[in-house]
């Protein structure tokens, strides 16, 4: 038995037999050609062909994937017409007078290579897309359309990556999970893959080796786990996984589209919390009514720089058109303590969860903070925006920060930027000193989200990234009880509504206590939103 691990993309469990994805292999030579104007003809064809195709993808896979998802195919379309595409197809086959195929080859390969560079992730995970369109026209050209086949049994196909069309046009049936030694977490690839219920793994690297074809496997696309030829006690386990994953799927089904509500008809919203735009996929197919924590310092990791106001607009825009009209709350950065940034030059600290962080940054930076208030509000202006201040401690941070606000929308106001001037202002509860004067804070907020993570941390005085003092944290303790009523009565006084967005919030064992205290909303990780919605249901 061979075992390997990867990244789990798409949940749920399979066993079978390993198959690598033939696909029918086109050779690209590096042909001279004379008549570069007939080349160009060539190319253009070759053009509206893929175009004739991916209109009809688009329309036949709406079914298959849901139009949010089948709307990848009119964007392949869009980049066939797209001059960082074309013109440098067609300058290759001018000035190095050589053929199509491998002016296509070429370009796409330098148009891939420049998004993968990309600082934005979303952005850089495009760079399948452009291969993906890059190698349609090839085909097209070469006349080597052949479908890619997985044969005719059910199977576990493997291959170095699969490209987002691949995977959209895969026959369900035909295909029990993917693995695959590259690909990303985030990619097309792995939303199709999540959309469609085609267990996933990428990421297996060189181990996952055509020798393996043929093979039996047992895979986990929750944990990444996959096991050729695994042993019977092996093959059992999986077996009972599948089982069970299977069963906990066909009782969430009932539940999907359904608004959250208990047996004596108390309703409750369920959102989502996310860490990046690419989120709002599991969100949306996870069934949350919408986004209740937008984790916006994932936008600073990773990088080397602060990111710019436009490339904060951008991915705040596309979570809130992706989202539709549903709410999307946005908590400004909450950088420091456990999320250190290197370009930010925070001074060492002895108990950084207890120093520079969240909005203690913010209204020490206020330039730093405009920029991102007047990104969020900017996104306002195309759906369902709110705007949230995490680690509020007093009235006169959280008036500071709405100023702040203010200042933001005058400046967009007088450059005649469009925002939604009504855009909600909340603050998280995620110290013991807002819960307790949230009598006070609530006249001045339109929400409260408590973030029972740092409550908890802060009210028992557990670092929550200490594992070994992990028994002294009573999660349950009834001092957060207190303090989440006490916030929630609070709230509900000065007629604003009250949610949890720490983990709290997926608890079921507190799913009653939190409906009798009256909370209005719930966020918690995608995939618990339907079990939850399941038990609240169930009550
Ligand atoms: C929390 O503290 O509960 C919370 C939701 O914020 P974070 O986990 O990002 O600190
Ligand atoms: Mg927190």
């Amino acid at each position: 038995m061979i075992t390997l691990r990867g990244k789990g993309v798409s949940k749920g469990v399979a066993l079978g037999r390993l198959v690598f994805l033939e696909r029918s292999a086109v050779t690209v030579e590096k042909q001279p050609v004379s008549d570069t104007a007939g080349e160009i003809e060539r190319f253009q064809a070759a053009l509206r062909t893929a175009a004739e195709q991916l209109d009809k993808l688009s329309t036949e896979m709406v079914e298959k994937i849901g139009k949010k998802n089948a709307l990848l195919f009119e964007i392949h379309r869009m980049m066939l017409d797209d001059p960082d595409f074309c013109d440098p197809v067609i300058a290759i086959i001018e000035r190095e007078r050589l053929c199509a195929e491998y002016a296509v080859m070429e370009a796409g390969k330098r148009l891939a290579q420049d998004f993968a560079e990309m600082d934005d992730e979303y952005m850089s995970e495009r760079a399948a897309d452009v291969r993906d369109v890059a190698n349609r026209v090839i085909a097209v050209l070469t006349g080597n359309q052949s479908p890619v086949s997985s044969g005719n049994e059910p199977v576990i196909l493997a291959a170095p990556d699969f490209s987002p069309s691949e995977t959209a046009q895969f026959d369900r049936s035909l295909v029990l999970a993917l693995v695959s030694q590259q690909g990303a977490a985030n990619s097309h690839t792995a939303i199709f893959a999540r959309t469609m219920g085609i267990p996933a793994i990428i990421g297996l690297g060189a181990s996952l080796s055509p020798g393996l074809a043929g093979k039996q496997a047992a895979l986990d696309g929750e944990t990444g786990e996959f096991c050729v030829e695994p042993d019977p006690e092996t093959v059992q386990t999986f077996e009972k996984r599948r089982e069970q994953f299977q069963k906990e799927q066909r009782e969430l089904e009932p539940f999907r589209g359904k608004p959250t509500v208990s047996p004596s008809g108390q309703r409750i919203k369920l959102y989502a919390n996310i860490g990046s735009v690419t989120d709002v996929e599991a969100a949306l197919s996870g069934d949350a009514e919408g986004i209740g924590l937008f984790r916006s310092e994932f936008l600073y990791l990773g990088r080397e720089d602060y990111p710019e106001e436009d490339v904060q607009y951008e991915s705040y825009r596309k979570a809130v058109e992706l989202m539709r009209n549903k709410p999307v709350i946005i908590r400004t950065m909450d950088i420091g303590a456990d999320k250190q940034v290197g370009y930010f030059d925070l001074p060492k600290e002895e108990n950084p969860a207890l120093g520079m962080r969240a909005i203690r940054i913010c209204l020490t930076r206020p330039s730093l903070f405009k920029t991102q208030l007047r990104a969020i509000y900017r996104a306002s202006a195309h759906g369902n925006v709110a705007i949230m201040f995490p680690m509020i401690n007093t009235l006169e941070e959280l008036r500071q920060a709405k100023a702040m606000a203010r200042e933001a929308r005058e400046e967009l106001a007088a450059e005649t930027i469009p925002f939604n001037p009504e855009t909600p202002i909340g603050i998280m509860i995620e110290t013991p000193a807002s819960a307790v004067i949230s009598d006070l804070l609530a006249p001045e907020s339109d929400f409260f989200s408590i973030g029972t993570n740092d409550l908890t941390q802060y009210t028992l005085a557990v670092d929550r990234q200490n594992e070994s003092i992990s028994a002294f944290c009573d999660t349950r303790h009834e001092a957060i009880i207190r303090l989440i009523r006490m916030t929630v009565e609070n709230a509900h006084r000065a007629g604003i509504w009250a949610g949890i967005c720490g983990m709290l919030g997926a608890d079921q064992a507190l799913t009653k206590t939190f409906l009798d205290m009256g909370l209005d909303e719930l966020s918690v990780e995608p995939s618990y939103v339907l079990p939850l919605r399941k038990h609240i249901g169930e009550l």
